[in-house]
């Protein structure tokens, strides 16, 4: 994304402007991430959900799964891994400065973007009322995990019939309403002519903080973070930016 400078060449950005403009008179007023997993948030965009909650955009998450496989660890059941990793989703949550998080509970590994998950998303469009959506590119061929998939598919799917009144009605009970999503972005395609790379290096320290809250994941060793910096830093390394996350528009009507 780029603008001009006085008939020169156009000088890139790298802020979070690159999204739309911010704020209550505004495109982007209200953020929610569509997450198949307990750390997906802080991993692929807590920087500049730091950065947005900062310019006074009200973020919360609508969490798929609970991550109950999510460990090696056998002393944990699927059960009390889920319990744990709700109590660490909201500490997170709570780093970042999010309004609120939605639990849809199923099992990990196991999502699927079927009928049911699509009016469980849509019914958190309603009841949030969201113009933004971050969530997993359904359409990228190299997603390994199932997970992802289902939850970036069913955020888009969502989309068009959430903004129905006759789909799933009663949805629309105690003062909830249809939705009117705007826009998505895609985590990554940092590789793509399109790509938004947003500078987090201000908030780096922010996303570490909230991502060390999944202790069940990535405990208080030092080295359990390597990989994240390691993303970060090359998805910069294109602009000169010392952390970096990226995103891919798509466009809706
Ligand atoms: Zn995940």
């Amino acid at each position: 994304m780029t603008e001009p400078a006085n008939g020169s060449e156009p000088t890139p950005r790298f802020d979070i402007s690159q999204f739309g403009a911010i704020g209550p008179e505004g495109d982007i007023k209200r953020l929610l991430v569509v997450a198949a997993h307990p750390d997906d948030l802080e991993t692929t965009c807590g920087g500049t959900l730091a950065l947005l909650v900062d310019a006074g955009v009200e973020v919360a998450l609508l969490l798929c799964t609970d991550g109950d496989i999510g460990t090696h660890d056998l002393s944990y059941t699927r059960e009390s891994l889920a319990a744990t990793r709700r109590e660490e989703t909201l500490a997170g949550a709570q780093a970042l400065g999010l309004k609120e998080v939605f639990f849809l509970g199923h099992h990990d590994g196991e999502l699927v973007a079927d009928l049911q998950l699509r009016a469980e998303v849509a019914g958190a469009y309603r009841r949030f009322l969201p113009d933004t959506i971050f969530t997993f590119d359904p359409y990228w061929h190299g997603q390994a995990h199932p997970d992802h998939n289902a939850a970036g598919r069913a955020a888009v799917d969502a989309y068009m019939p959430s903004k129905m009144e006759l789909y799933h009605p009663e949805q629309l009970i105690d003062g909830v309403t249809v939705a009117d999503v705007k826009r998505f972005f895609f985590f990554g395609g940092s590789e793509r002519a399109n790509a938004i790379t947003v500078d987090i290096s201000s908030a780096w320290e922010r996303k570490v903080k909230a991502t060390r809250c999944h202790v069940s994941q990535f405990g208080q060793r030092e080295e359990a973070l390597q990989w994240l910096e390691q993303w970060n830093r090359e998805t910069g390394k294109c602009c000169g930016l010392e952390f970096a996350e990226a995103f891919t528009p798509m466009t809706v009507w």
